[in-house]
């Protein structure tokens, strides 16, 4: 058995579909170009038949990124698996990802099928993706909880009928390292044809065991672990690729298996999917969190610096985080932020110094220390949207304080024309939207308000995230300022504008999501 181990990254499928917005194809593409530079095996890119909108992510991402297998996703029925077939197809190396859910629950509950139709479908299914894509993966939704003979006959007839990649998903995140390794290894000791496909897992976090039980998995002889950047996913998430790899790479005294992931382009991964899923990294987080290098106590600070392994088990270094904490000021010339920028991970081709470095100046104004989340924050919302707003607000002024009515005063420029609207509020971020509102002429449901601080000190950027409802859709809006009420005023006007674009280009973007629960 070979010792190299395959990463299959699903946070474009796994974890966006647990985003209460979806992504545009352009935010899709980013992160993809990422995961390539990260030099992941396979890129899910998505689910082609569940909206006109992931169909066209899934096609373009086969088009335009080089390298990784490009993988699409598709329920066992000839619809999914031939509009998948048309979504990879521009690939180099194109994968057809089908699945069926094997369990007593999910056969009876929810397929209303006996244990040999579903043998009949599986075969059918394989069989139709083996005519349109050389590479198919078979996945047993549920196989945590499938009966240990029927899921060996699964991936038996899946192999038979030509999968290369059987995929034994813990679906519900119900199972421990221990079961789990009993169920790898009686697929690979009872399967007769296992030696003809690649075994792989796909854990979820609902017990904080993903990372867990992949790895012991992989000990048991799996060789394709399927995860997503930061763990983001379904409820409490997929395993964290960052986890996953960083324990192959410490721990392969213990483990025996490599893969060709390149480690220091994790923190850079882990930044951007933050920061364009707007998904917060808690500050403990394993490998990734803000705290995760941090030494606090004296012991500990002290030991490091005589000799850093005494408290190191892994080196910043080796995720790509930097040590050069040269802090950059007003002061700091376009060749300077430019090359910070270079060291963040950002091309050439996608700085523009000449519009960046004046926006660079005023955030440095304000706040005095920029430090690096801040770069990232401002090139992000710079970058992240590709078609052109419909409304800009130009003015805001709010009043409140104790005693005060909240009052604000907006104006706001759409097609070269300007209009004033003041409202008052509940407070003044209340009294900021309902202004909005006014000048837009359309009112938007607020589900959910959340503000983070992004960078450090008193200065620093508040990120202000809305999910809002409206009859086009649910919406995601961000807005980052060192003012608060301004991030929420530009979060809102995410909203509003991602909203007339849907408009502009319903119905062709706009369709129902049907969302798997692989
Ligand atoms: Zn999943």
């Amino acid at each position: 058995m070979t010792n190299e181990v395959l990463i299959f990254d699903t946070t474009l499928r796994d974890g966006e579909q647990a985003l209460p917005a979806s992504l545009s194809v352009g935010q899709k593409i980013r992160i993809a170009r990422q995961l390539a530079l990260l030099k992941v095996d396979v890129i899910e890119a998505g689910f082609p038949i569940s909206s006109p909108g992931d169909f066209i992510s899934v096609e373009t991402i086969a088009r335009e990124i080089q390298g990784p297998i490009i993988c699409g996703l598709a329920r066992a029925v000839e619809k999914d698996i031939l509009a998948c077939a048309k979504a990879v197809k521009p690939a180099k190396r194109p994968r057809i990802h089908t699945f069926l859910g094997t369990s007593t629950i999910h056969r009876e509950k929810k397929l209303r099928r006996s244990q040999d139709e579903c043998l009949t479908m599986i075969a059918q299914s394989v069989k139709l993706a083996r005519s349109k894509c050389p590479d198919v993966q078979f996945s047993a939704e549920d196989a945590g909880r499938t009966e240990r003979d029927f899921l060996c006959r699964v991936v038996e007839i899946a192999i038979k009928n030509g999968a290369r990649t059987v995929n034994i998903p813990d679906t519900v995140g119900y199972t421990t390292p221990e079961i789990f390794a009993s169920i790898i290894d009686d697929i690979m000791n009872r399967v007769p044809n296992v030696d003809k496909a690649v075994i792989a897992v796909h854990c979820h976090n609902d017990l904080g065991l993903a990372t867990s039980n992949s790895i012991t998995a992989v000990k048991h002889g799996a060789r394709q672990v399927e995860c997503t950047i930061n763990g983001i996913g379904e409820r409490a998430g997929n395993a964290a690729l960052e986890e996953v790899v960083m324990i192959m790479k410490v721990r392969r005294d213990y483990l025996a298996v490599t893969c060709g992931v390149d480690t220091t382009e994790i923190m850079r991964t882990s930044k951007l999917v933050r920061d364009v899923c707007a998904m917060p990294v808690q500050a403990n987080k394993a490998v990734v969190g803000s705290n995760a290098f941090a030494h606090s106590s004296g012991i500990h600070q002290d030991g490091v610096l005589k000799f850093k392994s005494t408290y190191e088990i892994m080196t910043p270094q080796s995720i790509g985080l930097k040590d050069n904490k040269m802090n950059l000021t007003s002061r700091s010339g376009s060749h300077m932020v430019r090359s910070r920028l270079e060291s963040l991970g950002y091309r050439e081709k996608d700085i523009d110094i000449e519009t960046f470095h004046p926006k660079f100046k005023t955030l440095a104004d304000k706040k005095g220390t920029v430090y690096d989340d801040d770069l990232v924050a401002l090139m992000e919302s710079d970058t992240i949207e590709e078609i052109a707003d419909t409304y800009k607000l130009e003015y805001l002024n709010v009043t409140g304080g104790m005693g005060v009515i909240p009052t604000a005063t907006v104006r706001i420029v759409s097609e070269g024309k300007a209009r004033e609207e003041a409202a008052s509020g509940d407070g003044v971020v209340d009294a900021t939207t309902k202004a909005i509102d006014r000048v837009v002429g359309f009112k938007i449901e607020v589900k959910d308000y959340h503000l983070d601080a992004i960078s450090e000190g008193r200065e620093a950027l508040g990120r202000v995230k809305i999910v809002a409802v409206s009859p086009e859709g649910t919406f995601t809006g961000i807005g980052t300022s060192t003012d608060i009420v301004e991030a929420s005023a530009k979060a809102y006007m995410d909203v509003v504008n991602k909203i007339c674009r849907m408009r502009k280009y319903a119905p062709k973007l706009r369709g129902k999501r049907a969302k798997p629960s692989l």
